[in-house]
Parts: structure tokens; sequence; C-alpha cells
């Protein structure tokens, strides 16, 4: 089978591999039909360490996928052949004591699909997943859309740590695919005053498509001073998307009082700050949030019912055979991409 495999920092070659079989009776093999490129692949592209973690090569990455049921072992039920279906990239072993909290997304033996080191990803024609990790795609979401319940789960985890109220405040720091699935879910929960930021123009327009009531670039005003002028009271919560400090500095001074800092966003560097007199003199709530914990559910369910459109999204699309442009482009941020995907077979 094709599987794409990145060899070493900024290179990948489409290689011919063994397609991979059931081992486990609960798993499912699946054949891959969309795979979206998520800041983290970019990072393991550009960088040889994440964070203090070197990227162990050869790798294949890819975990924001939609796939088609291929072959199931003997005992799994709730699928089968020919099922479309959104994927939960993350396995979990269902013991240690954070699975048992119900915490299985921070899991003492996590294997992340796609994660050099733990799982090969989903850039690759097959892959096997346990079946607890495929959701049934509803008929009326296409397979883009499955595919992208990945950062739209993120997004409901987000703000599951502060879900707000329709009369309240927000910003979105950083509009790429996280930020954006951010401003959608927030919408659909009710939330109107959002305010967003990103350096990249067509970032801003989409943050305005998405239901940002105002969208501005950093780089070129006091974003700041632009939303304190309309919020002079400040913000009830801003999310950080982008991984930045200069966002986390502008988190601190847009919110209120009270207000809650959800860190999404992935920093490469190994530290961040924060001003420690504004940060405790208005008491502020910092959330790290951690990928997204069994929301992939709730996210196609609210594709279904067209509560969120998040399709605009995929706007830049490659074949295996383009992977290296393909990454190439999410990682220049080129061309207005903004979920840049790599299809290995067409359907809906
Ligand atoms: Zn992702
Ligand atoms: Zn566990």
């Amino acid at each position: 089978m094709k599987t794409i495999v990145l060899t070493e920092v900024s290179k990948l070659e489409l290689r011919n591999a063994p397609k991979p079989a059931i081992t486990t009776d609960t798993d499912v093999l699946l054949r891959t039909i969309v795979v979206g490129l998520c800041g983290s692949d970019i990072h393991y592209f550009t960088t040889d360490s994440i964070a203090g973690e070197k990227v162990a090569h050869p790798a294949v990455l890819g975990h924001e996928v939609s796939a088609v049921v291929e072959a199931v072992g003997p005992g799994v039920t709730s699928l089968k052949p020919g099922d479309r279906v959104a994927v939960d990239p993350a396995v979990s072993c269902g013991t240690c004591d954070q699975c048992r909290a119900g915490r299985p997304h921070t899991c003492r033996s996590l294997l992340f699909l796609g994660s050099p080191g733990e799982k090969d990803g989903a850039l690759a024609e097959y892959f096997v997943m346990p079946a607890a990790n495929c959701y049934p795609v509803p008929e009326t979401v296409s397979m883009a859309e499955a595919m992208l319940t990945e950062p739209l789960s993120i997004a409901l985890h987000a703000l599951s740590f502060w879900p707000g109220s329709p009369g309240q405040t927000m910003a979105v720091l950083g509009a790429g695919p996280i930020g954006l699935s951010v401003i959608l879910a927030a919408r659909a929960a009710g939330i109107e005053k959002i305010y967003a930021t990103d350096r990249i123009v067509e970032r801003e327009d989409a943050a305005r498509l998405a239901g940002a009531v105002w969208a501005g670039n950093p780089d070129r005003g006091d974003v700041v001073r632009e939303i304190l002028s309309r919020q002079p009271l400040g913000l009830d919560a801003v999310f950080e998307c982008c991984g930045v400090q200069s966002a986390l500095d502008q988190a601190v001074d847009l919110l209120k009082p009270g207000g809650t800092l959800a860190v999404v966003g992935i920093p490469l560097v190994e530290r961040i700050s924060f001003p420690s007199g504004p940060l405790r003199r208005k008491e502020i709530r910092v959330q790290s949030v951690r990928r997204q914990n069994r929301y992939v559910k709730r996210a196609l369910l609210l594709l279904s019912a067209r509560l969120i459109e998040i399709g605009f999204l995929a706007n830049r699309d490659f074949r295996p055979e383009d992977a290296q442009a393909a990454f190439e482009t999410a990682a220049g941020r080129k061309d207005g991409a903004l979920k840049v995907t790599i299809s290995f077979q067409a359907i809906k």
C-alpha cells in the first residue's frame, strides 16, 4: 500500500509498505479517505524536536482522518465493512488511574495515531484502530467534515472549561483550524461577542466567516487596544490558539478580572511566561488544554444537525503523490490554506 513516510526533517517519501493486519479481536482495518494536516504534523515536519522531545524518523504522520471500514476483528459488533467512520486518534489503555478517572486523553500509556514513536499515522492507504475509536458518520456529513471532527473536538473540549453564556465576551488569538473551530463551536453555543486575531489576512476573513464580530492583525495594529475599545471592561475568556508568547501576553491584557485563559496552542519553545502582577491582580484562571476528551461523537452530532458548518476549512487538497507540496503549503501557510488535506480516495 502507498505510505507517506517522513524520512528526515522536511522530507517526505511515498513508499510501498505491507498492508497492516488486524492482530487484536476488537480492532478494525480502515481504508483511508482523507487526512488533514495538523499543526503538530507540521511541527514534526519542520523541526526535529517538539518541546524537548526528539522526533523519531522514519515516521508516518497524520491523525485527522476519515475512513471506510475494510475489515473487522472477530470481537467487533459495532461496525461492519463499508461503514464510513470518523476516528478518535488517541488509543488509551482503559485501566490506568487517568482512564478510570474519565481522562483517557491523559492516559499513562497513551498511543496517539501519527505520533512518532507511539503509533504509525493515517497517511497511508490503510491503518488499524480499535473499533472503540471509530464513530459512524451520519449520511448528511461528508468525509471531509468527518475528518474535521478532530479539530472540532479539541474546540469543544476547550470550551468545556469555559462554557460561557450568550451575553459573555471572548477572543480567539490565532485563527488557524483550531481557532476557527473554537469560534464555530462558541457560536453554536450562542456566544456572539467573539473577537479574533491572526497574522494572515485570509485567516482574519475566515474568522469573520466563522462568526467573529471583529478580526484584526497583531502585526498591523494594536489588537489589544482595538478590542478593549469595543469591550472596555475586558473579556470573559481568551482562547490562545497559536502557541506564541506575544498572544499569551495579549490574553492577560484582554481579560477582565476573574477571566479564563485557555491555552490551546502548542508553543515551539520549552517555556512560556506570564506577567505575575496582572495575572495575580486579575485572578486569571489559566487552563491548559490537552487535545480532547471524548468529543468526537458530539462533534458529529453538531455537524449532522448543521449547527456547525465547518467544511470551508478544508480548502486545499492534494494527492498522496504530492505530499511534499501539501506539507510545504501547510507549513508556509501558502495560498490562503486553512486546512490542507491529502485525499487517498475521492468519496463524499
Ligand atoms: Zn490535530
Ligand atoms: Zn490509561
